[in-house]
């Protein structure tokens, strides 16, 4: 590498550590990912301008069909199949380390050069990457609720002894350079990454989605040492430390730890009571006007939004009720569970797309001592996040998750379609409950509703 590869990748590796930086708050965040983005362009330029590049036709090829399918994407994916696109862009990411890491030995192999150098590196990125890049597939699945499947008797028998081959073909690989190896540790790491993801449902996906996230980033790192390149090893180096750190969040917010999650998943779907049991006349729906009545009298309001405001996108209608609330004199909260929606962020992300402050998101630790003292909770769109299920049912999905305690409240008014379950696939005994009324309808035209019928009184 020539002094300017190395002042322009050094530029790029501060960019992208200043920009990560600035992420971790809502005023800068837009700000940090122009500096990241701005890196990764450095990054580009200076990597193309290197003279280790191979030919640019196929790098002009590869950027055309990448932008088309990235324009594409943009264009027609919906707001709310942004997390399962994120979760497919995390198997991208480890699908492409593991092409790297295959080129590279390959090549070292066929010109007959001693890949013992690289075969390590090789060995990690290429299990890394397919581990990644079939179990983001199987999550982009899940997500899209197209997957309930969790798997077949005798399937972690099959996962024990896919591991213990897939470190036998690695060592393999390093002692003995031959393509074979590399073909079975790719072939049984991809086994691995679906035999792993596929038993994982209910409250620990999300766990899952940051722990896929770090991945990716591991695998660039293997990949980084593969090609020697030291701004992929720090690139690398970010996502799978950021993402471990998201991780452990997750952890700790579902209350569970990382080994429990991937080796003793929760069930997947209950075998608890039935929707009928639940439910059978003892549900008490309700109507724009009676909650309109209900929020006039109100001193405080507890606002629980869940993947359903992301769906209805109703953010814009919340804010104009919260401001007519607060006009009326009501204190209006947001309480925020840190899995609500469907990643990571979800509901602050569409809150503050609708410039609600961030100051008003009350975290589930701080807002759950005060539901007691809250006259009125609007639950809109959210159902497994205050499933009281999960503090009385060990054998449930969600078991042990703490939940946003609604019911502590003085009413719940409900706001959804239906009785249908949410991700869990389980009945919620909060909809039967005596505090309880259900508004059913989308989520945007009923707070419309409420707000005009407020407008009236
Ligand atoms: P849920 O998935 O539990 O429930 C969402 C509810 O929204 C559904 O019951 C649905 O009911 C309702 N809904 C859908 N569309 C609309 C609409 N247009 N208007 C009104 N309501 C609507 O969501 P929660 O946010 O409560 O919980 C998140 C779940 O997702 C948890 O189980 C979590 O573990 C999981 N998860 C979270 C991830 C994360 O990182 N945040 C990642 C992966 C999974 P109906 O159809 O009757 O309207």
């Amino acid at each position: 590498m020539d002094d300017w590869t190395v002042l322009g990748y050094l530029v790029a590796a501060v960019l992208f550590i200043l920009g990560l930086k600035r992420l971790s708050r809502p005023r800068t965040a837009v700000r940090g990912n122009q500096f990241s983005a701005t890196g990764m362009l450095i990054a580009v330029v200076v990597t193309l301008a290197d003279n280790a590049i191979l030919s640019f036709e196929w790098i002009i090829a590869g950027l055309v069909v990448g932008a088309a399918a990235g324009a594409l994407l943009a264009v027609r994916v919906q707001m709310t199949a942004m997390p399962e696109l994120v979760a497919l862009f995390n198997g991208f990411g480890g699908g492409a380390s593991v092409l790297v890491a295959a080129a590279s030995y390959l090549e070292a192999v066929d010109l007959g050069d001693d890949p013992a150098r690289l075969s390590g590196a090789a060995a990690l990125a290429a299990l890394i990457g397919a581990v990644t890049f079939t179990g983001s597939l199987i999550a982009f699945t899940k997500l899209r609720e197209a997957l309930r499947w969790s798997g077949f008797p005798g399937m972690r028998v099959v996962t024990v002894g896919a591991t213990v081959a897939v470190a036998a073909f690695a060592v393999l690989m390093v002692v003995d350079s031959s393509s074979l190896w590399l073909w079975l540790l790719v072939a049984l790491g991809a086994l691995l990454g679906v035999l792993t993801v596929l038993p994982i449902g209910g409250a620990d996906m999300p766990v899952v989605i940051a722990l896929l996230n770090s991945l990716s980033g591991l695998a660039a790192v293997a990949a980084g040492f593969v090609l020697d390149n030291s701004l992929l090893i720090i690139a690398g180096s970010l996502v799978g430390a950021s993402g471990l750190i998201l991780t452990q969040i997750m952890c700790v917010a579902m209350n569970r730890s990382l080994p429990a999650v991937l080796f003793s998943p929760a069930p997947s779907s209950g075998g608890g009571p039935s929707a009928d049991d639940v439910y059978a006349g003892k549900v008490r729906s309700t109507s724009p006007d009676d909650v309109a009545m209900l929020l006039e009298s109100a001193e405080r309001v507890a606002i629980v939004p869940g993947y359903g405001l992301a769906v209805a996108q109703a953010q814009h209608a919340v804010r104009d009720l919260t401001r007519r609330l607060e006009e009326r004199g009501s204190e209006v909260v947001f309480g925020i569970h840190p899995v609500a929606g469907r990643m990571p962020g979800h509901m602050n992300v569409l809150l503050a797309e609708a410039e609600i402050s961030y100051e008003r998101l009350v975290e589930m630790d701080d807002i759950n001592p005060t539901f007691e003292q809250t006259d009125v909770t609007i639950v809109i769109g959210a159902n497994d996040v205050v499933n009281p299920v999960a503090r009385t049912d060990p054998n449930s999905p969600i078991a042990g998750m703490p939940i946003l305690d609604v019911d502590r409240s003085g009413v719940v008014v409900i706001i959804k379609r239906s009785l249908s379950p949410g991700f869990a696939g389980i009945p919620n005994p909060l909809f039967a409950g005596d505090n309880s009324l259900m508004l059913f309808g989308d989520g945007r035209q009923a707070v419309v509703d409420i707000t005009k019928a407020l407008q009236e009184i």
